[in-house]
């Protein structure tokens, strides 16, 4: 297989004739070859983009609305298709895949609602004869650069809404998942976008997204990825004034309190933990268990994540796949050392996986006694690797889990419904679940987190709109008079 780049409509290799490829990390193998895109081809795509807006801004809403209709239903019938490339491309098990297409479809008939309402409002005003409304605008170009462990789905959260709301988008996908990026473009082209209405960049390494940032004509940039990368594209595009959001890390946790149903516990936290392999901005990697229930929790932990079966993720009867490189491999393994040396107890796992000889396995991982202030407890491992830490309270749990330098998406099991509220009103993450893992997101409530994790914005639901547009306050007097508001209509001294 081979990948281009979507520019002004076209696909075409990038200006310096440069190529890398995609690997399957179950195997090894190689999957496409990509024609990497440069700096020059920012420049193009941001041509293209500024000229086909002047018309998609034009173009009636609700015609906008239709075409993600129409996207939404070639990926209902591509669905199994772009599972498959999917898995192939970055390693989660088909059954996540096919969530993860599934996600796209679910937001491209959303969004493409909005194209009947992009609801702005009108108010009172103080004058008579005068009229108040406020509206949305489109932005104009955005750049969009997403990561590798939702590659449909995240490009969904951010694509869509922006072209409902009148932008044109560049996108940046991940150097990780080039295949699958390029065969959901497709989709769009299919449906019938317009010309440079989306462009797609496919390049390695972090000087095509620099460039999409630093470009004065990119007017708003959303970013999800790792939170030392969105700082610096914040740091970049503050010189711009740019409007910018960032998805960023987190260090997810479920609390467990001594009350909570054990199957359940067990469950929710081996789908939460090690589905997608840890690498999921969701993912549990905190378990912080009331002392009474814990030694049961632990027991039986250990003893389902025993049977997971790890493989190819194009083999339904694989519960893990890999992860997605060597790199991520070593940096996995890295951080169970420090946890080793910091004090943890390794209950199971701890090592590279060995599977027919290749891929990136790493055998699924749960540590004990992991202490305040470590490292286990502090970063995001992004791995399959679980941390259980022992409290006594409902109130220290919360504590703990607080004290996170990040804020993403914090789960509670109990039976009680009064500390149920007690922890939804004193959570502080930007997604909470009642007796249900850390992952589990649907696109019709706002997504995102709060501290290291996010940047005040959220995704999906009616807040995903925000980015995308700029309100425009417009007041219509028919008086036929000059009224000048806060002066006429008030007795003068
Ligand atoms: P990453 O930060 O390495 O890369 C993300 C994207 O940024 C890629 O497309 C990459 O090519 C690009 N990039 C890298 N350096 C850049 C630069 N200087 N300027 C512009 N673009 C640059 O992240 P990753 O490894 O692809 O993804 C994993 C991370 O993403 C994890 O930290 C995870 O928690 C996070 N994530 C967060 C969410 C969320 O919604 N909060 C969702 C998914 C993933």
């Amino acid at each position: 297989m081979e990948f281009k780049n979507y520019i002004g409509g076209k696909w075409q290799p990038g200006r310096a004739g440069l190529t890398f490829d995609a690997v399957n990390p179950a195997n090894e193998e190689i999957l496409a070859q990509i024609q990497a895109a440069d700096v020059a081809d920012v420049e193009a795509a941001v041509q293209s983009a500024k000229q086909a807006f002047k018309a998609w801004r034009l173009t009636p809403a609700p015609l906008r609305g239709e075409i993600l209709y129409r996207i939404g239903e070639l990926l209902k019938v591509r669905k199994e298709e772009l599972a498959r490339l999917l898995t192939q491309d970055m390693g989660k098990v088909i059954a996540e895949a096919r969530g993860d297409v599934q996600e796209a479809i679910d937001m491209a008939f959303y969004m493409g609602g909005e194209g009947r309402r992009l609801l702005g409002y009108t108010a009172p005003v103080e004058m008579p004869n005068k009229f108040g409304m406020a509206v949305r605008d489109p932005s104009g170009v955005v750049g969009i650069i997403t990561p590798w462990n939702f590659p449909i789905a995240v490009p969904s959260w951010k694509i869509f809404p922006a072209l409902v709301a009148g932008n044109t988008v560049i996108w940046k996908p991940s150097p990780e998942t080039p295949a699958i990026s390029a065969a959901f473009v497709k989709v769009f082209e299919e449906a019938g976008l317009p010309a440079g209405v989306i462009n797609l960049l496919l390049a390695p390494g972090a000087e095509v997204g620099k460039a999409l940032v630093s470009h004065p004509d990119v007017r708003v940039i959303s970013f999800t990825g790792s939170t030392g990368t969105g700082r610096a594209i914040a740091e970049s595009a503050a010189k711009l004034n740019k409007k910018v959001s960032l998805e960023m890390g987190g260090k997810n946790a479920i609390l467990v309190l001594d009350d909570a149903n054990l199957d359940l516990v067990v469950d929710a936290s081996l789908w939460a933990a090690f589905g997608t392999s840890g690498q999921r901005c969701t993912a549990a990697s905190r378990l912080i268990v009331q002392k009474g229930i814990a030694p049961k929790v632990k027991e039986a932990l250990v003893a389902r994540t025993k049977e997971l079966r790890l493989g190819d993720g194009l083999d339904p009867k694989v519960d893990v796949g890999p992860v997605i490189n060597k790199v991520a491999l070593e940096r996995i393994h890295g951080f169970v050392e420090i946890g080793q040396k910091e004090g943890a107890r390794l209950l199971i796992g701890g090592g590279k996986a060995d599977v027919g000889g290749k891929g990136f396995f790493y055998q699924p991982t749960l540590f004990d006694g992991v202490l305040p202030g470590t490292t286990l407890e502090r970063e995001e491992v992004f791995g399959p690797v679980l941390s259980i830490i022992e409290v006594d309270s409902l109130e220290e749990a919360i504590e703990v889990n607080n004290r996170s330098q990040y804020g993403l998406s914090t789960s509670l099991f109990t039976q009680d419904v009064n500390q149920a509220f007690t922890a939804m009103r004193d959570i502080a993450s930007g997604l909470m679940y009642v007796n249900h893992g850390t992952t589990g997101a649907e696109i019709q409530f706002p997504f995102g987190g709060v501290r290291g994790t996010g940047n005040g914005h959220r995704e999906a639901g009616q807040t995903a709109l925000d980015i995308f547009t700029e309100w425009k306050s417009i007041y219509v007097d028919y008086s036929g008079t000059l009224q000048r508001a806060q002066i006429d209509n008030r007795p003068q001294e």
